[in-house]
């Protein structure tokens, strides 16, 4: 760190661990890549051996249910460190790339080293999920990591933090935790990549301290996801997957189904169905099922989602299911909303929980141009059956990721890149896109000794020289 760099963050409680870890950055690039497998393979080891401790915590925290803490934050970690031992030698191996006749004789080829010192911002929607992934991201690149788990989910942040003292020395991987101060310090630190998720709002308060130290980042954003829902769909098999989609973690996530443009010839169906999928799958004997329901994070987020509704009642719109709430549960019912104006908050705001507004549409070109009024969305989803239909909206419509005929699970593609695009998110990750994000590509071209054909064009020009140089500007 250099002197107006140690001026700036004397005060800084943060400073003497970011020293600590800028010097084993330094000793970790002449690290192996089977030293960062075996990294890979105590977490992968760790969250395998401890499935009951992290279910535990995830109830503790929001009640969410076993089978979801299985789905959306054991097993993706799991995998994802699997998919990296697995093809991190690949990933990592010097990439050979053309050479340009101008530089006969040359050889180029990418190598990736580590960025160095990262740190890592999580939200509390999949607490353990999004701090997870990024950290097995940035060790198969070979950096070091400060982690900030959210503040909203304490006993999941607790567990995090026990799990990496326990597999870590802090000069490696440390867990600090608190709230947005915390964050604030660590921000003005200047680390060499920084991964934030959470919200867009916090994306550019991010963004802004990075660019003090011109550090990279990757920011893993949210905004409002669309849905469509074509005039050829499958009605029953869409009504299913997004009910799931929707109402999977209460509602809090990041790509959940935000809102819903349903073709006129089929609203009335699909509204039908979607209140017979909910019925099935969230309630028994006529009440939710609490068991197979998360709730509300907490006080705060209840109060938000439950003025959302309010907001509905006020602009006249229409509580089509649902529409209950239990302040002392944090517990809100999946609901449905339709005639929402534009102009009201659930058609203006991320919703992250569980109400789903439809629109009725009569023609494609609404839609399209609806979304391109907003910012441009986390994910897309399209149901349809119709591949022209399909063809044009991936091609007209701009969103970080499209699911057709489905939602979420392009989140679960190792292969495929994750993130959005401006608003919804800056840089992707994932697997290899992951690891490159916590990556610099380092341009190597080496050359032969002796003649090479740029000395051709060395001083003085002369005339051959400047009629040379005419020749390949036009045509190499
Ligand atoms: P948030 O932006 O409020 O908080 C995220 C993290 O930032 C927390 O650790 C928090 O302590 C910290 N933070 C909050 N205010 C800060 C500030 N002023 N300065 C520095 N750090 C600050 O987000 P959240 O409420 O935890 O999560 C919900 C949001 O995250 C939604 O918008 C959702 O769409 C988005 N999200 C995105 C993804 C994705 O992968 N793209 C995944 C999950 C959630």
């Amino acid at each position: 760190m250099n002197t107006a760099e140690r001026t700036q963050t004397k005060t800084n409680p943060f400073v003497d661990l970011f020293e600590l870890q800028k010097i084993k950055s330094q000793k970790l690039r002449k690290g192996t890549i089977k030293e960062r497998k075996e990294k890979l393979s105590k977490i992968k080891d760790w969250v395998t051996n401890n499935n009951d401790l992290i279910i535990k915590v995830l109830y503790n925290d929001f009640k969410k249910p076993e089978v979801e803490v299985l789905l959306s934050e054991i097993q993706p970690v799991v995998a994802a460190a699997r998919h990296a031992i697995h093809n991190l030698h690949r990933w990592a191996r010097p990439k050979k790339v053309a050479t340009p006749l101008t530089l006969f004789g040359a050889t180029s080829s990418i190598h990736t080293e580590p960025k160095g010192v990262c740190l890592i911002i999580a939200p509390w929607n999949y607490p353990f999920n999004l701090i997870m992934l990024p950290l097995i991201e940035a060790i198969a690149a070979g950096n070091t990591a400060i982690l900030k788990p959210s503040e909203l989910t304490p006993f999941t942040a607790q567990l995090i933090e026990d799990m990496v003292s326990e597999l870590f020395d802090a000069d490696e991987v440390k867990v600090i935790q608190g709230e947005v101060k915390t964050a604030q310090q660590l921000l003005t630190l200047p680390f060499d990549h920084i991964f934030f998720t959470g919200s867009p709002a916090v994306g550019k308060i991010v963004m802004e301290a990075a660019a003090k130290n011109l550090t990279s980042v990757t920011l893993e954003l949210g905004g409002k996801s669309p849905v469509i829902i074509d005039e050829t769909a499958n009605i029953k098999d869409a009504a299913e997957k997004l009910v799931w989609g929707k109402f999977m973690n209460c509602g809090q996530t990041c790509i959940a189904p935000d809102y819903v443009f349903v073709h006129a010839s089929v609203f009335d169906t699909f509204e039908d169905e979607l209140k017979k999928y909910i019925a099935k799958k969230y309630y028994k004997d006529g009440e939710v099922n609490r068991n197979d329901y998360a709730r509300i994070v907490n006080d705060r987020h209840y109060t938000r989602v439950t003025s959302l509704l309010e907001d509905v009642v006020e602009v006249g719109g229409n509580i089509s299911f649902g529409g209950t709430a239990e302040a002392k549960e944090n517990l809100i019912e999946p609901t449905i909303v339709t005639n929402m104006p534009e102009s009201s908050r659930v058609m203006q705001e991320e919703i992250f929980g569980p109400i789903l507004p439809l629109i009725k549409y009569e023609s494609i070109e609404e839609v399209i141009s609806s979304i391109a009024e907003k910012p441009k969305p986390l994910a897309l989803y399209y149901f349809s059956t119709s591949k022209k239909n399909t063809n044009r909206i991936i091609k007209e419509i701009p969103a970080g990721g499209v699911c057709v005929n489905e939602s979420l699970l392009h989140f679960t593609n190792h292969d495929l890149p994750f993130g959005g695009v401006n608003n919804s998110g800056i840089g992707k990750s994932h697997g290899y896109h992951g690891f490159i994000a916590f990556s610099n590509e380092k341009s190597v071209l080496k050359q032969r000794i002796g003649l090479t054909s740029i000395k051709f064009f060395y001083p003085p020009y002369t005339g051959l020289v400047n009629k040379l140089t005419r020749i390949i500007a036009k045509y190499l």
